[in-house]
């Protein structure tokens, strides 16, 4: 697959995948989110690369899924089609991630919101830039029970996951990594060096002990429930999709849901 949405850099053992849309704020079209689980894929299969780096160019991680392209092409989407594409392109592919035998570190600066926060949300560490911040705002701005993968409760602890979600706003850095969901908080210039030397001190481990010991952690995870957890939101989040407070939305145009979104503090 020739990629023109995502750009793939090999440092030493550590492979960078990064959103590569940056006039369009690193939105996640489906050709973008094709070709970022191609990599993935290829990534995993690779002996050579023992640790993944998800990051974005330009000055967003990922304003999420493209929602302009979403208007044009799956507006009118049956329930049975909405849900076979969401399957495979936001939940699986999500999965997919979580689940690689490989450590994944999110490279977070500017905006991560909805499917850019649900997606570095199953990586295995996150270096967030200070101008870094975190919102699911669909709530409010598209009438969706939060996005696909509800992940936010895991990462954040029930209390901030919930007011992020209820009040649609934003988490900067800070105290996301007061939260726990960031590991380090760096100046800009700083994210990418900070991150590539976390890297590729997780790189020095033996390959085989990482994979165990990332199974054992996601296991752990498993034991309390979240792949069900997931799936079954997974569920709901599709009868949020054919409620009337989404079609109504829809009916008047996806942009418009853009621009709310981004008046939100
Ligand atoms: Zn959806």
């Amino acid at each position: 697959m020739t990629y023109e949405m995502i750009a793939v850099e090999d440092l030493g053992p550590v492979r960078r995948i990064s959103h590569d849309r940056p006039e369009f704020r690193n939105a996640e079209s489906r050709q973008l989110l094709d070709e970022l689980d191609d990599a993935v894929t290829a990534a995993i299969a690779e002996e050579a690369v023992r640790v993944l780096v998800l990051a974005g160019t330009g000055d967003h991680f990922s304003a999420g899924h493209d929602l302009k392209e979403a208007q044009r092409e799956r507006a009118q989407f049956t329930v049975e089609e909405r849900w076979a594409y969401e399957e495979q392109r936001y939940f699986d592919y999500c999965l997919k991630l979580f689940n690689a035998p490989k450590p994944v570190i999110a490279q977070v600066q500017g905006a991560c919101i909805s499917g850019g926060f649900m997606l570095a949300n199953m990586c295995d560490i996150i270096i967030a830039a200070d101008d870094a911040f975190f919102a699911d705002p669909v709530a409010h701005s598209l009438g969706a029970a939060a996005v696909e993968v509800l992940v936010h409760p895991w990462v954040l602890g029930h209390r901030k996951a919930r007011e992020l979600l209820y009040t649609g706003g934003r988490l900067s850095a800070a105290e996301a990594e007061r939260a726990g969901m960031v590991n380090h908080v760096v100046p800009r210039s700083e994210l990418e060096a900070k991150t590539l030397e976390i890297a590729n001190r997780i790189a020095a481990a033996p390959p085989f002990t990482l994979k165990l010991l990332k199974r054992s952690l996601n296991r752990s995870l498993e034991a309390q429930g979240f792949g069900v957890a997931l799936a079954a939101h997974f569920d709901t989040h599709q009868l949020s999709h054919v409620s009337e407070a989404f079609k109504s939305i829809r009916d008047k145009g996806l942009a418009g849901a853009i621009d709310k979104g981004r008046e939100l503090k």
